[in-house]
């Protein structure tokens, strides 16, 4: 099985020409970025490893890839949560659902104090030192292909949550990577870089308005499905649609006509099918 060396897409959106690197494709089980980031995991032996132990939300793309990884690994999967909604333990779906079948074992309440040696564990949403290793692969992807395309001047764009792609991939790639923060605020973002690196990090783009993590937004909806209709190609709703917004502002903003923008696909589509039933059902119009 490959699980690097993802397609670079030419697409057009809003009449501005953009490529994709495309790793929502990297595999149909472990892909985006999670697969980036547990790359190490994947490809490294750990005999002493038996089990797994993680935490965050019930509905996190993290916690499939880490669902997804367990099974390739033969390895327990205990994954913490402070709270699972009723209504998704009654009607699993999305993330929740996959990483169930994969065989998660969802605990509802605090992180153990001590893990003893056959634990491996891993932080919320996969931030972590140990992910530089599969974006410098990714990074390395990114060179090869600026350089057999004689591409003089680029700009790479992603959304953050944790911030660990976009920190590391900076710290590999010589020119300038962009990203802005979806989970937290600018400042969170800018904490979150200096836990892993103190230096040469990402620029932060500038958001006008407020947004909340897993909200959801007429505007993300829409330029969601703008995206699908113009590109063919489906974006994750709770980062892409965000960091579309920022990328097009910036973009107009640029007026530089020899610039090439790449936007890093980062996958999540499971993520989206708990969130189109939220959407249609506030928004059954659009
Ligand atoms: C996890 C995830 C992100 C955020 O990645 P970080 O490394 O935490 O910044 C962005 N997009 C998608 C689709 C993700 O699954």
């Amino acid at each position: 099985m490959n699980y690097t060396n993802s397609p670079i897409h030419e697409v057009v959106f809003n009449k501005q020409k953009y490529f994709i690197k495309r790793d929502d494709l990297l595999n149909s089980d472990f892909s985006g970025n999670k697969a980036r980031k547990f790359y190490y995991y994947l490809i490294n032996d750990f005999p002493d490893i038996k089990k797994v132990v993680s935490h965050g939300s019930s509905q996190s793309n993290a916690m499939y890839s880490l669902s997804v990884l367990c099974k390739l690994k033969n390895w327990q999967f205990d994954y913490y949560v402070d709270h699972t909604a009723s209504f998704l333990k009654e009607n699993p779906i999305g993330n929740y659902k996959y990483a169930i079948k994969n065989g998660m074992n969802i605990i509802e309440g605090n992180l153990p104090d001590f893990f003893d040696k056959e634990i491996l564990f891993i932080n919320e949403g996969g931030a972590l030192v140990q992910a530089s290793h599969g974006i410098e692969v990714l990074a390395n992807e990114i060179k090869l292909w600026v350089n057999q395309n004689n591409i003089k001047d680029i700009k790479v764009f992603l959304p953050s949550g944790t911030g660990t792609t976009a920190l590391f991939l900076q710290k590999y790639l010589p020119f300038e990577v962009l990203t802005c923060p979806c989970v937290g605020n600018e400042e969170y973002l800018k904490k979150q870089f200096e836990v892993l690196e103190k230096k040469n990090h990402p620029l932060i783009l500038k958001i006008d308005k407020k947004y909340h993590f897993a909200k959801l937004y007429k505007e993300f909806y829409e330029i969601h499905n703008n995206l699908l209709t113009q590109t063919n190609i489906e974006f994750d709703l709770l980062y892409d649609s965000l960091g579309w917004i920022c990328f097009e502002n910036f973009v107009k903003q640029l007026k530089e006509a020899n610039t090439t923008f790449l936007y890093i696909h980062q996958g999540g589509i499971i993520g989206n099918e708990s969130m189109y039933d939220r959407y249609k059902h506030k928004y059954p119009l659009i």
